[in-house]
């Protein structure tokens, strides 16, 4: 890389992926056998070290290869590989879409003998939804049951993809050994090396194998053929495409998004893992392969702005994890456009602030190297960002950029979370801040009433895994409660009332009077909640008009109905009087609040619940019942589309109504339909309801 940082054609070899699978069909070890191979083969280029590879990979794969970091970066051939860690769970929060914006392509493994499960046809249709480039891997061909043509199959007839096998496995079961290339025509054999590696080595392809292979090579060239306009000219003319030609056209196809290559092997048995990571290289795209990349002008979203992936365009990078370790806090960014250097200020556009970044990491398996300057397309851990967080974007402090809104939807649900013994409270509350600080989805407070800690997220999935993570990485024993939605309290008409707190008894006294005025405001802002100052004359002097404002603030927090937060309202501070000694900031505070709880009290109260987007992709056979049970929950059904050759059912359901609804749309569809739930909007709670919401409260 020279002084102005990588050139188009370093880009061009860069891969930044992910591996997507559902529980158990091997993502952790096929993400192994990739940090394998590479490491070796990065070892192989120093062999005056004296070690051989076989040695060095023994030792790793006994030492247990570290692979727990947001990203990876490894090297294979010419190309540089960063592996990033997408979040397995598929619930549809913020953090799985910022990981899924940052990758490029998507290495899919599904189990040989399990085949597409709905939790991978659930995984698959997220990466649908950011048009990733796809290649699958079908692992596990090892196992008693196995079948790649079955596989591949499903994968065209369950999520409705143009599979295209690039191999054909030799042997199943307990006689895999390897795999014959289709676009080569060429076998190969997988033979063991040192204690668990395998080295490949060609073998002769003849007979039936031979005859096989040539079948699907044949099938192989039309598919692309129908795929790619470049290829199909060759086909319709009766021509063979050149190797090159084939894998032009493949990769292109692959690019967008048309077929899917297939691969095969066993990533226990460590076969198939080099011919996979060819394949990264070969038809996954880089980042100059991927269109420009859009975002705003900080404050206007109206106004778009284009980055490209070239060094000499303004630095814009966008965060999408963070993560604690002993070196301190670093915060993942992917680099879109531009150069960010060590050390160098830089512009956190959603915050609206400046900050230095301090050291620039690139995570490898084994240790991490310091960069001091990262271009296009890297992935990097960056030190001494105080206020950068997952989301935020950060930039050129000249050429400022926002790619996308940092408004993170309001939390809908929430548990008590209570420590099993007193030992566990402080760890406890340490490790609730933790993971907070992590998941900008996620937020904990004190009840004041209850004394308890209570966790608020997404949805019942987000929670639990929450949960599921204070026990197994924060080690902390909690005991927690059963879910609740997070209602709000919004105000029916307008109205006003006087706030007054007032105490002249001897000695120096208290005193602030306010008149306020609320009404129904509905703003999209977070806070939820527009203050307006209307005095004249300085009736209340200027310097406690932000205690009044605190003071409403603090009271619409708790609001007078049940205790939510009062949400949608305009307050005005419409007349007030203050005194000379005896006026201070706690008076117009205390004011404040007793007159907004007052004036909001005359406006009328009343419960809103929190309104999901419920998208559900159901197979045909099914749709009727998944509807009827839908009707039956309060779900307005909003669109019956397609997606692929599934249905498609978008609607608005009261979360009140979707507790335990993963069992039930499993049960409906015997496991074939995948939902996605998230926040939309408040609404009102029907008043019949709201009675019985407010009876559970004792109310
Ligand atoms: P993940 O949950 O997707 O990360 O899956 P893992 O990589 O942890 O694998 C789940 C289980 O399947 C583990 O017990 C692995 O040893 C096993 N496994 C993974 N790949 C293979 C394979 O190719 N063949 C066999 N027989 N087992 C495998």
């Amino acid at each position: 890389m020279s002084n102005d940082g990588p050139s188009a054609n370093e880009i061009a070899r860069l891969r930044d992926i992910g591996i997507m699978a559902h529980i158990d069909a091997g993502k952790t070890t096929v993400t192994e056998g990739v940090l394998y191979y590479t490491g070796a083969q990065h070892r192989i280029g120093k062999v005056h070290e004296g070690n051989t590879t076989t040695d060095w990979m023994d030792q790793e794969r006994e030492k247990g290869i570290t692979i727990t970091s947001a990203a990876v970066t490894c090297f294979w051939k010419n190309s540089q590989i960063n592996l990033i860690d997408t979040p397995g769970h598929v619930d549809f929060t913020a953090e799985v879409e910022r990981c899924l914006r940052v990758l490029d392509g998507v290495v899919a493994v599904f189990c040989g003998v399990g085949g597409v499960e709905p939790q991978s046809e659930t995984v698959w249709r997220q990466a649908d939804k950011y048009d990733l480039a796809r290649l699958a891997f079908i692992n596990k061909l090892d196992r008693p049951g196995a079948d790649f043509f079955a596989v591949v199959g499903q994968i065209s007839s369950k999520l409705g993809a143009t599979a295209a096998p690039l191999q054909i496995p030799i042997g199943l079961e307990s006689e895999h050994r390897g795999a014959v290339d289709l676009v080569t025509l060429k076998a190969w054999d997988f033979l063991p090396e040192g204690k668990t590696g395998r080295r490949m080595e060609e073998i002769e392809l003849e007979g039936e194998l031979r005859e096989l292979a040539e079948t699907h090579r044949a099938e192989l060239v039309e598919i692309a053929s129908n795929h790619d306009d470049e290829l199909a000219d060759r086909f319709l003319s009766g021509e063979e495409p050149s190797l090159e030609e084939l894998k032009a056209g493949i990769r292109r196809a692959t690019i967008a998004g048309k077929i899917v290559p297939v691969l095969c092997g066993s990533a226990l048995q460590n076969i198939g893992t080099q011919p996979l990571l060819d394949a990264v290289v070969d038809y996954l795209p880089s980042p100059t392969d991927i269109r420009a990349t859009t975002g705003h002008v900080p404050g206007n979203e109206e106004e778009e702005l284009e980055r490209k992936h070239y060094s000499n365009q303004p630095l814009s990078a966008l965060a999408f994890k963070t993560a604690g370790d002993q070196h301190g806090n670093l915060v993942f960014v992917r680099i879109y456009s531009g150069l960010l250097k060590g050390g160098s200020r830089v512009f956190n556009a959603s915050k609206d602030r400046k900050e230095r970044a301090g050291h620039l990491w690139r995570m490898r398996a084994n240790q991490r190297e310091n960069l001091e300057v990262a271009g296009p397309g890297e992935i990097v851990g960056v030190t001494g960002l105080k206020w950068t967080r997952t989301g935020d974007s950060i930039c050129d402090p000249d050429h400022p950029v926002v790619f996308e809104p940092p408004r993170f939807p309001d939390t809908v649900i929430s548990m008590a979370v209570e420590p099993r013994s007193n030992a566990d409270r402080e760890k406890l509350a340490h490790a609730l801040g933790a993971l907070a600080q992590d998941d900008p989805t996620f937020v904990y407070r004190t009840d004041e009433e209850t004394d308890q800690l209570v966790i608020s997220g997404m949805g019942e999935l987000h929670l639990e895994i929450l949960k599921d993570r204070l026990t197994r990485e924060h080690k902390v024993a909690a005991k927690v409660g059963e879910p609740r939605v997070s209602y709000r309290e919004g105000v029916r008409e307008a109205a006003e009332a006087r706030g007054e707190f007032v105490q002249q008894t001897g000695g120096r006294g208290q005193f602030a009077k306010v008149k306020l005025r609320v009404e129904h405001f509905p703003n999209e802002e977070q806070d939820h909640l527009f203050f307006e100052d209307a005095t004249k004359g300085g009736v209340v002097p200027r310097e406690y008009i932000r205690n009044v404002e605190a003071g409403v603030r603090e009271a619409a927090m708790s609001g007078p109905l049940a205790g939510y937060q009062v949400i949608n309202v305009k307050v005005t501070l419409v007349d007030g009087k203050a005194h000379e000694v005896d006026s201070s900031d706690i008076a117009f505070h205390a004011a404040g609040a007793l007159g907004f709880r007052a004036a909001a009290q005359q406006a009328g109260i009343y419960l809103l619940e929190p309104i999901m987007n419920l998208e559900v992709v159901v197979p045909e056979e099914y749709m009727g019942g998944i509807l009827k049970d839908l009707q039956a929950r309060r779900v307005e059904i909003q669109d019956l589309g397609y997606r692929g050759h599934l249905r498609l059912i978008q609607s608005k359901a009261p979360l009140a109504e979707m507790f335990g609804y993963a069992t039930i749309v499993r049960s409906l569809s015997q496991g074939r339909a995948s939902y996605t739930l998230a926040p939309s909007n408040y609404a009102e709670v029907p008043p019949n309801r709201q009675k019985e919401v407010l009876a559970r409260f004792g109310l």
